[in-house]
């Protein structure tokens, strides 16, 4: 095998839930190809037109061995670098790459990476209702399911309020009013924490809807109430105000799942300003870069909680899983569910049991992909609605 080369890529578009992105490496070897997600699921056609005109021809003839030099070739070589689009074009690649990697070595992808750390991956999933019971109700569903992490959202990430009067010719869109949250979330949190054992563990996500010194305000709110992570609380562009947060209060923070390049997160992991990284694996390139940026966080105490909703493919999933397996520095897993149909569509997608969520033992990372049944399920185009969301007045902020 030792003129390996990469034949064929090809990028397949598919809805059994959240509309995906998958990659296909085929190579030299027959019968030897990978899988790796490129799910940006709200701009897949872009996806799929940078890996069919760009990503696919530059790798093919490459030995699909050489992973670094390819992602690095691949991110420089169209000079201009980093972003979501060609970001999840080239973790497509990547983990395919891993995935015949670990196929070649006859190995789980977490054993190229160190092993097992942990027997399975604690994970979080969603509760949430429209009123302080309803949320509760939800948190006890999801504890007789044997989850111990979940997430509580009041109204979804909008919120309750969003029902306020509008001005004449208000334009539309999702409304909210941001500082609603200023009291509905303490008011949830005091609740729940009066009701659930104390060992459970809650977390909320902000979703960037507040303005910065009121995100210092809720941080603060809600120390009392032991979050194991507050996700979120600032935007991106907002980055400078986490050294406030950290001056006034010790709730645990989460960020980074709509950072691109794994190096925008330097400054605040090097300045200990978060506790969890919660970055999108193919938003950052794959896992390649999330292996280095795991190792990075290492050093500083803090810990991973990969972006796992469902717009996350069960091969990205499966990615997730085989780095929280043997990252030391691990914290927990976000799981959103995978529907029958998925199962079906991915065979060998990861399963969660009391809580856990394990990879299989099969090389590489161990997920199939029935082409077939995928054909059947085309993409819907539509924008997304939802983010578009505008304040009581009708202003756009970020969704
Ligand atoms: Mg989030």
């Amino acid at each position: 095998m030792s003129c390996l080369k990469i034949t064929k890529v090809d990028c397949i578009l598919t809805q059994p839930g959240c509309r995906l992105v998958v990659v296909k490496v085929s190579t030299s070897e027959p019968g030897l190809f990978g899988l790796g997600c490129a799910t940006f699921t709200q701009r897949h056609i872009a996806v799929k037109a940078a890996v069919d005109g760009h990503i696919g021809p530059f790798v093919i003839g490459k030995d699909p061995r050489n992973i670094e030099d390819i992602w690095q070739t691949a991110m420089v070589n169209g000079y201009w670098r980093n972003g979501p689009v060609l970001n999840n074009a080239i973790s497509g690649v990547d983990m395919a790459l891993w995935d015949i990697k670990g196929k070649l070595a006859g190995m789980p992808c977490y054993q190229l990476w160190g092993g097992k750390c942990r027997g399975g991956a604690a994970v979080y999933t969603h509760a949430g209702g429209a009123s302080n019971q309803e949320a509760l109700d939800d948190v006890r569903r999801c504890m007789a399911q044997g989850y111990h992490f979940i997430r509580c959202q009041i109204g979804g990430y909008p919120g309750l309020a969003g029902k306020q009067p509008r001005p004449d010719g208000a334009p539309p869109g999702d409304y909210f009013y941001p500082r609603e949250k200023l009291y509905q979330i303490p008011e949830l949190f005091e609740y729940l924490r009066g009701e659930l054992p104390p060992d459970i563990e809650l977390l909320h996500d902000v979703h960037e809807r507040l303005a910065p010194i009121d995100a210092v305000y809720l941080a603060k709110a809600l120390e009392p109430y032991r979050l194991f992570f507050l996700e979120d609380v600032l935007a991106p562009e907002d980055l400078e105000w986490f050294a406030n947060i950290r001056q006034v209060c010790a709730t645990p923070i989460a960020m980074g799942e709509l950072f691109n390049h794994p190096r925008e997160m330097t400054p605040l992991i090097a300045n200990r300003l978060i506790d969890f990284i919660r970055v999108h694996v193919s938003q950052i390139g794959g896992i390649t870069p999330a292996l280095k940026l795991a190792r990075f966080c290492e050093a500083f105490g803090v810990r991973t909680a990969w972006h796992g909703p469902g717009d996350v493919s069960p091969i990205g999933m499966a990615a997730n899983v085989h780095l929280d397996i043997s990252c030391i520095n691990f914290g927990v897993q976000e799981w959103a569910g995978r529907n029958a149909l998925e199962y079906e569509m991915f065979p060998g997608t990861p399963v969660v049991k009391y809580g856990y969520v394990y990879p299989n033992e099969k090389p590489g990372l161990g997920i199939d992909f029935n082409e077939a049944l995928a054909a059947k399920y085309p993409c819907t185009d539509e924008n997304p609605t939802w983010t578009v969301s505008r304040l009581p007045d009708g202003t756009l902020w970020r969704p």
